[in-house]
């Protein structure tokens, strides 16, 4: 391992449309999508989902929240979020959205009554509700992002530092044109983070649900020349026996299946 790593992504949610718990669900997780990404100083979360409460509350400098796009599963942690009701703390959440009007309105329609019961406005810290840019800078970390493939729409992160980068693919649904694309966007990544919700066998019967297979992301990382693929975006119904035979048969030495609460350092 790296002993003075550049960018380390910390695993806190892996789980796809709806957290789950029990005893088939202890060696990926259950609690849905979000990912900690630490570079230069700076803190960047990945998704909002239940994942969120596992992240720390207090951070050296202002955490920056990034929405790939607007699905429950992505959101469902911001509510219960500790950061978000301490007096004084600042976080910024950029939303996929036309302007700052926007987001906010996008983001009290499951944040406002009759699906939540207050605003996140009138929590006492300061959350800062801003529209993603196509491309902006985190103190000296760069953010771009890239239009994907899911019903609506979802944006592809890629996030870079020194010489590293990450790529993050979630709720994406493969195509020849979308793969094409997102092969190019990723073009030597050090790690792309892909959705890989449904086994071969189950992808055809939700064929169109936006999401895609562990054999789609392993020929993405062969045509983009990525470094590593993280399989993410569980389905809640695949149980860790379930996504061990997956990872076992994929059996690819850059290739691991998401496990929440671990780490990779780049
Ligand atoms: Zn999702
Ligand atoms: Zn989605």
């Amino acid at each position: 391992m790296d002993q003075n790593p550049c960018m380390r992504l910390t695993v806190l949610g892996t789980r796809g449309s709806v957290p789950i718990c029990g005893n088939d669900y202890t060696i990926f997780g259950g609690s849905t999508s979000c990912y900690l990404v630490e570079a230069g100083g700076e803190s960047i979360i990945l998704d909002a989902g239940t994942g969120l409460l596992g992240a720390p509350s207090s951070f050296e400098r202002e955490p920056t929240i990034l929405l790939s796009h607007l699905h429950a599963d992505h959101l469902l942690g911001l509510g219960m979020y500790k950061r978000i009701s301490q007096p004084g703390a600042t976080t910024r959440l950029f939303v996929p959205a036309r302007d700052t009007q926007d987001a906010r309105v996008a983001i009290n329609r499951l944040y406002s009554p009759p699906l939540w019961p207050v605003e996140l406005s009138s929590y006492k810290g300061d959350l800062q509700v801003e529209a993603m840019p196509r491309s902006m800078q985190i103190g000296d970390v760069f953010v771009e992002t890239e239009q994907g493939s899911h019903p609506g729409t979802c944006l592809i992160i890629k996030i870079r530092y020194a010489q590293k980068s990450l790529v993050y693919a979630t709720d994406f649904e493969h195509n020849e044109e979308a793969s094409f694309r997102l092969a190019e966007f990723s073009r030597n990544a050090d790690l792309v983070l892909y959705d890989g919700q449904y086994g071969a066998d189950q992808y055809e019967s939700h064929r169109g649900f936006g999401h895609s297979t562990p054999d789609e992301g392993l020929s993405l990382i062969k045509r983009s020349g990525a470094k590593q693929l993280l399989i993410i975006h569980h389905d809640p119904l695949s149980t860790d026996s379930m996504l061990l035979e997956r990872e076992r048969t994929l059996n690819h030495p850059h290739v691991r299946f998401a496990r929440e609460g671990k780490a990779i350092e780049l």
